[in-house]
């Protein structure tokens, strides 16, 4: 039996890895599930799935979690700190797929037992990468990526060198946004934002997606994950969404990873690696298919490549700025308190005053100088936002 968990269980990528547990029961004992505010859910799976202990991130729902858990015999906690220690209790194999920055601290927590971490949240990645890997490294524990690109990279360098990967290109759908005349992009709403082409995934993550914040912590997350260059890292737009990403080696071969857009495949690849199982996504038809289209990936449309490109020169604390000043800007844009395009004008002015303030491109980076960063970063970014408002 493989001990498992999963910290965001609730959401999209939880529930889609839910899924695939609850496929092959008998092969998994589930140890912590964790979850925000969707009481419901989390009690509901916590008790099909018999796990150990459910905690929720919201002290203030913990009656609620216990009274949906009376006599089952799963624990129940609350709060940050609880989802941390959740962490701390052994298994085999977790799936960090919080949202956002929380996601950090118990990713680390996981790796200093070294455990196996499956990690969806690129944001972690993208706020302490060098701090994280480093982690990983000491405590001999793997990470395991599981964002759709990140897995068709490292399903694509399988037996290979990476001294012979001459650049890695990622690819992007381009977002709902993605055909609209670039004047009318400012007058985007919340819903217009919302309508992904083709993936079904969180709301934090679509919207991202339709701003190319997503795609500009993708290659943040590239950098750091893979150990290459900035140079080497690329981005195409590509609106199947079928290839996820290629890997070009220095004799000029081009690995493609294709596949359909279904994030099963790269949690089940995670979830059983080094083994492949057979995992219920859907086979393409490629005459079906017919065509794969690609465009180039324009920074002057998505200014937020542009800024992804700084932060992976300055490194240091950059990406804790970048990532926490992306995450007040998109609060406030689903607040209705600021527009599309001023959520990079939010991100752009934060990053602009940290680093001539305090200086973001520091070589030495603990876990406390990057929290300490993020938090800064977030009370600077809502004060832009109310004054870009
Ligand atoms: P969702 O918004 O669907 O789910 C987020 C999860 O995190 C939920 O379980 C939510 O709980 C929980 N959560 C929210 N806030 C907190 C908090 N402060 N502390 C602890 N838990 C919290 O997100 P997704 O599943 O879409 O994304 C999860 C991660 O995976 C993100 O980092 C995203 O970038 C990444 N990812 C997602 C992909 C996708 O297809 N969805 C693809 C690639 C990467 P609740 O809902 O109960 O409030
Ligand atoms: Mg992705």
């Amino acid at each position: 039996m493989k001990r498992v968990s999963v910290f965001g269980a609730t959401g999209s990528i939880g529930q889609n890895t839910l899924d695939l547990i609850a496929r092959e029961r008998d092969a998994y004992d589930v140890v912590a599930l964790t979850g925000g505010g969707n009481i419901g859910q989390l009690a509901k799976d916590a008790k099909a799935l018999q796990a150990e202990v459910a905690v929720t991130a919201y002290p203030e729902k913990l009656d609620e979690l216990r009274d949906a858990l009376a006599g089952s015999g799963v624990e129940a906690a609350a709060g940050p700190e609880a989802i941390a220690e959740a962490a701390d209790r052994p298994a085999d194999w977790i799936m960090s797929a919080i949202v956002g920055a929380a996601g950090l601290v118990p990713g680390l927590r996981a790796l200093r037992h070294g455990t196996t971490l499956a990690l969806a949240n690129k944001e972690s990645l993208v706020t302490a990468g060098p701090h994280l890997m480093a982690e990983a490294k000491r405590h001999g524990a793997r990470i395991l990526p599981v964002d759709s690109e990140h897995s068709a990279v490292f399903q694509g360098l399988v037996g290979e060198n990476i001294e012979d990967v001459e650049r890695i290109v990622i690819t992007a759908s381009g977002g709902a946004l993605r055909d609209w005349p670039l004047e009318q992009l400012g007058a985007a709403t919340l819903a217009d934002a919302c309508a992904h082409p083709n993936w079904d995934m969180g709301q934090r993550i679509t919207i991202d997606s339709a701003s190319m914040f997503n795609k500009a912590l993708e290659l943040i997350e590239t950098r750091e994950f893979f150990d290459v260059a900035p140079e080497q890292i690329e981005a195409v737009v590509h609106p199947q969404s079928l290839i996820h990403a290629l890997v070009g080696f220095r004799d000029g071969a081009l690995m493609a990873h294709i596949g359909p857009p279904d994030m099963r495949h790269a949690i089940g690849y995670a979830l059983h690696w080094p083994d492949r199982k057979h995992l219920p996504v859907a086979r393409l038809d490629l005459a079906q298919i017919a065509t794969l289209e690609f465009r180039p990936a324009c920074e002057k449309r998505w200014p937020a490549l542009r800024l992804a490109r700084e932060v992976m020169h300055l490194r240091g604390l950059a990406g804790a700025c970048f990532n926490a000043a992306k995450e007040s800007a998109l609060d406030a844009f689903i607040a209705g308190q600021i527009g599309f395009l001023t959520m990079t004008e939010v991100v752009e002015r934060t990053l602009e005053q940290t680093q001539a303030r305090e200086g973001l491109d520091s070589a030495t980076v603990s876990l406390d100088n990057i929290l300490a960063v993020d938090h800064l970063s977030r009370t600077r970014a809502v004060e832009i936002a109310a004054q870009l408002a």
